[in-house]
C-alpha cells in the first residue's frame, strides 16, 4: 500500500534505532518531514542522514522523554523548524531489569514508569494542542503484547504497557471528534537492540511463543504504525492493534 504523508510533520521518539528508526524511515519514504528524537542525538542524526540520502526530509533532536520540559521543547522544535505538527509516534521505551514484583527496586520501578508512561503522557499533552492548531493529526502510542497479557518478572514494563492502552482510549474519547485520532500498537517480540542482551536460550524460548515461528522485524511494526497514521485509517481511533505473530492467539 502506498501511504502518503506529503506536507505533514511527524515526530518519532526513540528513533535512533530499532522500531523507532524503522517507523521514521517508513514515514520518510511516504513524504513526511520526520523529526527523529532520541536520548542519543547522534544516533537519531545517522538515521535522519539515511532518510535524506533516500530523498526524504528529516531532522534530529535530543530528548529524554521522561523529562516534561524536554518533551515540550521537542514539540516546539518541530513546529518552529517545519511550521506545524500533524503526527506523533510515542515509541521510546525501556524494558527495565527483570525481577519478581516483591524484589523489584523502587529505583527501577520509577525509571520504567518515567520513560514508558510519563513520557507518553508528556508527548500527548504537548503535541495535541499543536495538532489542533494544524487542523488535525494522528498519534500512535507504542504499547506491546504486554499491554494485554503479563510477563513474569517484568512488573513495571507490563504495568506501563497496559496503562498506555487506557491512556490511548481516553485521549481518543477527548480528541477524535476534533480531528486527532489516537491508537496504540502492540508488537510481539521484535528483533531489535532491546533484545540483544538476551542469551540464545532466552531468544529461542521467546521465538517459540510466537505461533508464526519467528520473532518480528521492526519494518513489520512500522508498516502497521504508518497505516494507523495515514488517512487510510480515518475511521480507526481509540483502539489497540496487535502485530504479534499470533503470540496472544492461544
Ligand atoms: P530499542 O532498540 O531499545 O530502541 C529504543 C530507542 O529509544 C533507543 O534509541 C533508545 O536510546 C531510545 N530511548 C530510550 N529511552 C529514552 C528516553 N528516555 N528518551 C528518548 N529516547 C529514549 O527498543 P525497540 O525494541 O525498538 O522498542 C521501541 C518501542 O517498542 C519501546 O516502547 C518498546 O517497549 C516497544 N516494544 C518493543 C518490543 C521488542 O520486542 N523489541 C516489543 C513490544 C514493544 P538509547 O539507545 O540511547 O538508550
Amino acid at each position: 500500500m502506498d501511504l502518503r504523508f506529503d506536507g505533514r510533520t511527524a515526530i518519532v521518539t526513540g528513533a535512533g534505532q530499532g522500531i523507532g528508526a524503522a517507523i521514521a524511515q517508513e514515514l520518510g519514504k511516504g513524504g513526511a518531514t520526520v523529526v527523529l528524537a532520541d536520548l542519543d542525538e547522534d544516533q537519531a542524526g545517522a538515521v535522519a542522514d539515511d532518510i535524506r540520502a533516500a530523498g526524504g526530509t528529516a531532522l534530529a533532536t535530543a530528548v529524554d522523554v521522561a523529562q516534561a520540559e524536554q518533551v515540550e521543547a521537542m514539540i516546539d522544535f518541530a513546529v518552529k523548524e517545519t511550521g506545524a505538527l500533524h503526527l506523533l509516534v510515542n515509541n521510546a521505551g525501556i524494558g527495565g531489569p527483570r525481577a519478581p514484583t516483591a524484589d523489584y527496586t523502587l529505583e527501577a520501578w520509577h525509571e520504567v514508569i518515567g520513560v514508558n508512561l510519563h513520557g507518553v503522557f508528556y508527548g500527548m499533552k504537548y503535541a495535541i494542542p499543536k495538532m489542533l492548531e494544524a487542523g488535525g493529526g494522528a498519534i500512535v502510542n507504542m504499547s506491546s503484547i504486554l499491554g494485554s497479557v503479563g510477563l513474569a518478572e517484568s512488573p513495571a514494563y507490563v504495568a506501563t504497557k497496559h496503562a498506555l492502552v487506557g491512556l490511548t482510549r481516553n485521549a481518543a474519547l477527548e480528541y477524535s471528534a476534533k480531528g486527532v485520532r489516537v491508537n496504540a500498537v502492540g508488537p510481539g517480540f521484535i528483533d531489535t537492540p532491546l533484545l540483544q542482551n538476551l542469551d540464545e536460550e532466552m531468544r529461542a524460548g521467546l521465538t517459540g511463543l510466537h505461533p508464526i515461528g519467528r520473532l518480528g522485524q521492526p519494518e513489520e511494526v512500522a508498516a502497521l504504525t504508518a497505516f494507523l497514521l495515514s488517512d487510510r485509517a480515518g475511521f480507526i481511533t481509540g483502539s489497540y492493534h496487535l502485530v504479534d505473530g499470533g503470540y496472544t492467539a492461544p
